[in-house]
């Protein structure tokens, strides 16, 4: 579609910021709202209710009594498969409004909203409910006076807090397990892109998920997040979001009432490209499109970039010959590919992240400012810095934008020692023809997921998620399961 008509589409969307509790749409019982705006171009895009304890409480209430009354929990897999996938298949009926959603209200081009966003959403919505109803319980080897059966049983009300960068799809990634196992769920989406997460709670009611099943709260963290992840009647709470902020989910947990806490935190992923890189192009290009890709900010980008001195020049001079590719354009024009910086708080954080870099003495190399567009919003060029050193903000801390950092290694040892120097363990990388030197590497690198002679390959068989303080949990994969269940124990005397 070309821009003209997906402009025309956006102003004439009508946008519904209530929120979703128990099948239904309704304001904040406070009655408060807070403006959502696109920082595509700063139009305001919906009020929106502003949850708080009272809204908490009513949408954990209903899906407490969901759970208690087997509305869902008592539905066979099955039956819930069935509506799992019907689900699926509204979302893919509904991409151009959620798409449409998702772009104006994170800014992230049109293209990746429909092609990555929406339809990794319904695809893990699917996976979940093809999953589950080939998953079975066991039997103990007892003997033969009993039989002890071990059965996965949901945990009930599951407290579902995720971040801005991938709504649609950290969304999915909570719930298709947590629904498929059989749980009630409720939702709070970040406060600065709550359009489709609320717009998916509609189409999942349509898809036959009963009401008070799935429910969404929009909100700040610090007033609806906190009343979720403290709620009594709460039994799990999986989170998405930053480190700092995700220890504030563990304390919470422990001091309410110990409730299951799974967090998916923040990443500095390293990416080491060794001189003998068996495809110099293929390693310039994985490294150069995953760090620029959602306009840096994702979790697993590689902002850690550490090439072996001797093809640090060539490889430079690639890197650099793709970087015009990038460069910010119209969100809702299909050719974009990097599109807008959510918000003025994260454009000043990555701006600020810049100025650090050039005052510690890092070789600006492309970027370095924001991009300015007829349309106004918050742009930023992509920005790498070269002579990069391990003391530099920007080769420690989550930059979460459009920034690469390259630095040196000696040899890989050094290489290795410096990659897990970060209190981060998300992803990583390593380039070599050398199998050995991948296999010891890919050992010794503290990381959830390892990449050799590739970057960013996703599966929804495999599980994502960090050691250290990338946080506890895993996402995806039959793992994720793990997490939206407890394990019972029944003796019966034969
Ligand atoms: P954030 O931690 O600021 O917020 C995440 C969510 O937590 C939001 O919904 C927010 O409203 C809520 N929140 C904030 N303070 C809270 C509090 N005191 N109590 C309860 N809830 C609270 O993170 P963000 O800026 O939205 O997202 C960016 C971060 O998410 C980055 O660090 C990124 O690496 C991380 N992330 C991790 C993964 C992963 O799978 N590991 C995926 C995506 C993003």
């Amino acid at each position: 579609m070309a821009a003209t008509q997906w402009h025309e589409r956006a102003s004439a969307l009508e946008i519904d910021g209530r929120a979703f509790i128990n099948g239904q749409r309704t304001w904040a019982a406070s009655e408060q709202t807070f403006d959502d705006h696109s920082p595509i171009d700063g139009r305001l895009l919906a009020k929106v209710a502003r949850g708080g304890v009272a809204d908490i409480d009513a949408a954990v209430a209903a899906a407490r009594a969901a759970f208690e009354d087997r509305r869902w929990a008592g539905k066979s897999p099955a039956a819930r498969k069935r509506t799992l996938i019907k689900f699926a298949d509204l979302i893919l009926k509904n991409t151009a409004e959620l798409a449409l959603l998702e772009t104006l209200d994170m800014g992230k081009p049109i293209k990746y909203s429909q092609s990555v966003d929406v339809a990794s959403c319904a695809n893990c919505i699917r996976w979940y409910g093809e999953a589950i109803d080939k998953i079975y319980d066991e039997i103990a080897p007892t003997g033969d006076a009993s039989l002890a059966l071990i059965t996965r049983e949901p945990v009930g009300v599951v407290g579902a807090i995720v971040p801005w960068n991938y709504p649609l799809i950290m969304t999915a990634w909570k719930i298709a397990p947590a629904l498929a196992a059989g749980n009630s769920v409720v939702l709070k989406p970040s406060e600065k892109s709550p359009l489709s997460a609320l717009k998916l709670a509609e189409i999942a009611l349509e898809a036959g998920i009963p009401a008070g099943v799935f429910n969404v709260v929009p909100g700040f963290g610090i007033d609806a997040g906190a009343a979720l992840a403290l709620h009594m009647d709460v039994d799990c709470i999986a989170f998405t979001g930053s480190t700092p902020v995700g220890k504030k989910i563990m304390q919470m947990a422990g001091q309410s009432n110990l409730k299951r806490a799974w967090t998916e935190l923040g990443g500095k992923s390293a990416n080491i490209v060794c001189a003998d890189c068996p495809d110099l192009d293929a390693a310039v290009s994985a490294a150069i499109g995953s760090i620029y890709f959602n306009q840096g900010e994702s979790c697993n980008a590689p902002s850690r970039l550490f090439v072996e001195e001797s093809i640090r020049e060539q490889f430079l001079d690639k890197a650099l010959a793709m970087m015009p590719r990038f460069q910010p354009g119209d969100p809702l024009d299909e050719a974009t590919v990097m599109g807008a910086i959510v918000d003025a708080t994260q454009m000043k954080t990555v701006m600020g992240y810049i100025a650090a870099g050039k005052a510690a003495g890092a070789r600006l190399v492309a970027g370095g400012e924001a991009a300015r567009l007829d349309s106004g919003g918050f742009y930023i060029a992509p920005t790498l810095f070269d002579g990069v050193d391990g003391s530099m903000s920007i080769a420690n801390e989550e930059i979460f934008g459009p920034v690469l950092s390259v630095l040196s290694f000696t040899d890989i040892k050094d290489a290795i020692r410096q990659a897990n120097s970060t209190p981060y363990g998300l992803q990583a990388a390593v380039w070599t023809r050398d199998l050995t030197k991948a296999i010891q590497t890919a050992r010794a690198l503290r990381a959830g997921t390892v990449h050799v002679n590739q970057y960013d390959s996703d599966d929804m068989t495999v599980p994502f998620g960090g050691v250290k303080q990338s946080g506890n949990g895993r996402d995806k994969s039959l793992h994720a399961i793990d997490k939206y269940t407890e394990l019972k124990t029944t003796w019966i005397q034969i």
